[in-house]
């Protein structure tokens, strides 16, 4: 399939972004023509996932950027300013799980680390950014189908993707009209995140047969629905949640 090339001339950063949905995003918007600043916390993992996208044909810096380290969040917008000077999309997408306990069964630094990287590090990435984002900018935030329906092996970081909603809605208001914030919601995508999900065939099997179109998610449908909401064509969207999870329940 030929796609747009709705990102020519737009540079976009994507946190979490050396596999899976960031990724996917990152090899999404980049083919549509924008400079992409890719990240994570491993520096090999970012020249790896550097090196894919320039086979590509896509112009990619990568940046070392634990999302929760105040210095490699400004060292990720200064230079992305330094190479680019500007930023058009800003794509918020790292997130933990880092316990399949109850919420009142959870340790107080389990409840801190959510929302430290599943929300704090959002916001204090955007506050870093802001004064650079161009008029016509864009942020998209990953949640959660758990935003809707947090099922207890993931229920409070279903919760952490739930403040994510009503923070679009804050910072659409906030960020207007210069710059639209939406999120998307994925279902279930098969990536090294929901291996404790996905890989055992039966659990696998019985989460496909739960969805009305009988699948699993991909990198790829995230990716598109992210670049939608990125781009111009979603240009009178802001504040609104796409949940891209083959019909799961979410909300009327
Ligand atoms: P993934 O395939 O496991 O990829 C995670 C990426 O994040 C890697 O590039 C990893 O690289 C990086 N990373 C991890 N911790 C980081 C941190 N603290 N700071 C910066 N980078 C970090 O995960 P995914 O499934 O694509 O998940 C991406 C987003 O989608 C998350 O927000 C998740 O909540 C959401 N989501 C996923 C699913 C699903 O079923 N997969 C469903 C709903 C929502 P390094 O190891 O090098 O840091």
């Amino acid at each position: 399939m030929a796609l747009m090339k709705r990102f020519q001339g737009k540079v976009a950063i994507i946190t979490a972004s050396t596999q899976g949905i960031g990724f996917g995003i990152a090899e999404r918007l980049g083919l549509e023509g924008a400079s992409v600043v890719i990240s994570s916390r491993k520096q090999k993992n970012v020249d790896e996932a550097v090196e894919k996208l320039k086979v590509r044909g896509i112009d990619a810096l990568g940046i070392v950027c634990h999302v929760s380290n105040a210095q490699q969040r400004k060292n990720l917008i200064d230079k992305t300013i330094e190479r680019y000077g500007k930023i058009d999309v800003i794509v918020s997408n790292a997130a933990v799980n880092p316990s399949v306990d109850n919420i009142l069964d959870s340790q107080e630094s389990v409840l801190d680390k959510l929302w430290e990287i599943n929300v704090k590090a959002s916001i204090l990435l955007l506050k870093d950014a802001s004064p650079h984002l161009e008029k016509g900018s864009s942020v998209v935030f990953i949640s959660s189908i758990a935003a809707y329906q947090p099922q207890s092996s993931m229920a409070m970081y279903g919760v952490t993707k739930t403040a994510l909603l009503g923070l679009t809605k804050a910072l659409a208001n906030e960020m207007a009209p210069d710059t639209r914030v939406n999120t998307v919601a994925p279902g279930f995508v098969p990536t090294h995140f929901a291996d404790y999900i996905t890989k055992d065939a039966s659990v696998r099997k019985r989460l496909e047969e739960t969805t009305l179109l009988n699948r699993l998610g991909t990198t790829e449908d995230m990716a598109a629905a992210t670049a939608f909401l990125a781009s111009d064509d979603a240009s009178y969207i802001t504040g609104e949640t796409l949940v891209v999870a083959g019909g799961l329940p979410s909300r009327l």
